[in-house]
């Protein structure tokens, strides 16, 4: 039997925008992992008729629904009241609850406010959920039958909104009810993925139209993070050898179609992926990007830093006017550009600089960045921006060669895409030529 589950995130202060709701993430994750889809987040205000209606309404289209918040002693803590409303049931006090509570402020030295009674209060028929780090205990509860003339009963827990107590309570009380009273848990979702780079979303989907279908087992989604594209195969397994055994013709289906588009897998970046290579091949490399932008650079900056990783990446940022300095290395003018066109003077000059510096260096490669765009042109721009952009790569014993592409993106993304675009021009000169 397969579950459906709502969370639902109560107070005010989430739905003005105050606080962000991390709750929903969090509980949504642990469901996943014990096999449980969540088909619906649900927030809400502080208000009664809100709440109920929230209860009513997931309780009807889910089997497990988790609130958390409103648990508190004040005025606005709803949550007790409402579930007791939203299933006609009566609330009544809990010795078992209330002592606990008073204890929690004989710890503390403290006399117990009134108010804090309330805590103690659960709809007629619920468990408690014990909540050792505070004064609100969660409730466990399944409404009569009579709710669901047509459908399944729902189980609801309510759960204090303060992280750290919700996410002990859910790991202590509510993952164990969930597993040992419901069955869930004996599969669990699995996940794997695979990285892309240089093709589109919607290109990737035509390629593969068979494998994005939603009702597929396993699941394939398509996220796009910085131009980096994400396939993530998800199944829903017992253990990692019948995952491996069941998404091993996705994974094969999707290298297949894809090729080298595919730069690795699991959780790796283009950058990851250029280091081992670098590390296979014991490839000393020099990166030449031209002005103020940096962004290659930037991105193996983290790894060549660290000692331990073995790497060797030297690094320049020379002005676009020294670029002239640099004399001809011999590199010949790309021929399919006209030869008086600015391009390819561009070309030339990056190709000399590259092949200078890692001929004075003595590197194994040299990739020589063109002229970024500049962010107040990016931004200016009227549509999306899209630029030119061109890279050279010197090769110890080989002749230089260039790319030239034209890139758009969000300008929040464009820098990202372009330094990726030079990191996989010297990926998949690695792949080719050693
Ligand atoms: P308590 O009585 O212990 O405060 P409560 O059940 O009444 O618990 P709230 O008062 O709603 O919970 O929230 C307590 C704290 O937890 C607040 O700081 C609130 O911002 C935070 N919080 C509540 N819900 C969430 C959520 N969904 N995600 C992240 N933080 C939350």
């Amino acid at each position: 039997m397969t579950h459906q589950a709502e969370i639902i995130s109560i107070g005010d202060e989430l739905t003005s925008g105050q606080r962000l709701d991390t709750n929903s993430k969090w509980l949504s994750e642990q469901l996943g992992l014990l096999g449980v889809k969540t088909a619906f987040h649900t927030t809400v205000g502080d208000s009664m008729a809100d709440n109920i209606d929230a209860f009513r309404t997931a309780a009807r289209r889910a089997d497990i629904v988790i609130a958390s918040g409103g648990l508190g002693p004040t005025a606005d803590d709803l949550t007790r009241e409402a579930v007791a409303q939203a299933f006609g049931v009566e609330l009544e006090i809990r010795e078992e609850a209330l002592q606990h509570i008073e204890s929690l402020f004989a710890m503390r030295k403290r006399p117990m406010p009134e108010r804090n009674r309330s805590q103690a209060m659960f709809p007629v028929g619920a468990r408690i959920v014990d909540n050792p780090h505070g004064t609100a205990p969660g409730i466990d509860f399944c409404p009569s039958l009579d709710h669901y003339p047509e459908g399944r009963p729902s189980r609801i827990f309510a759960l204090p909104g303060v992280p750290a107590e919700m996410m002990q309570m859910f790991s202590a009380v509510v993952r164990p009810r969930l597993m040992q009273e419901m069955g869930i848990g004996k599969k669990r979702w699995m996940f794997h993925s695979l990285k892309v780079f240089g093709i589109g979303e919607s290109d990737v989907e035509k390629l593969l139209p068979d494998l994005i279908a939603r009702d597929r087992d396993p699941v394939v989604g398509i996220t796009v993070s910085k131009a980096t594209i994400t396939l993530r195969i998800a199944a829903l397994c017992t253990d990692d050898a019948e995952f491996r055994t069941k998404i091993q013709p996705t994974v094969d289906e999707i290298h297949a179609q894809l090729g080298l588009l595919v730069f690795g897998e699991g959780e790796i970046d283009l950058h990851d992926a250029i280091t081992e290579l670098m590390k296979d091949k014991k490839k000393t490399l020099g990166l030449i990007e031209i002005g103020s932008g940096a962004w290659i650079q930037q991105s193996l900056a983290p790894l060549s830093e660290s000692r331990s990783s073995g790497l060797q990446v030297s690094s320049w940022l020379p002005a676009i006017e020294s670029l002239a300095s640099f004399s001809p290395s011999g590199f010949e003018a790309p021929r399919n550009d006209p030869p008086e066109s600015r391009i390819n003077d561009d070309v030339v000059k990056l190709a000399n600089a590259a092949e200078i510096i890692r001929r004075h260096h003595d590197l194994d490669l040299c990739l020589a960045a063109g002229v970024y765009p500049a962010k107040s042109e990016i931004q200016a721009a009227q549509s999306l921006p899209a630029c030119d952009i061109s890279f050279a790569l010197a090769r110890r014993d080989q002749n230089v060669i260039h790319t030239r592409t034209t890139l758009g993106a969000h300008p929040d993304v464009l820098y990202h895409r372009l330094a990726k675009a030079g990191l996989n021009f010297l990926r998949l000169e690695m792949l080719r030529n050693g």
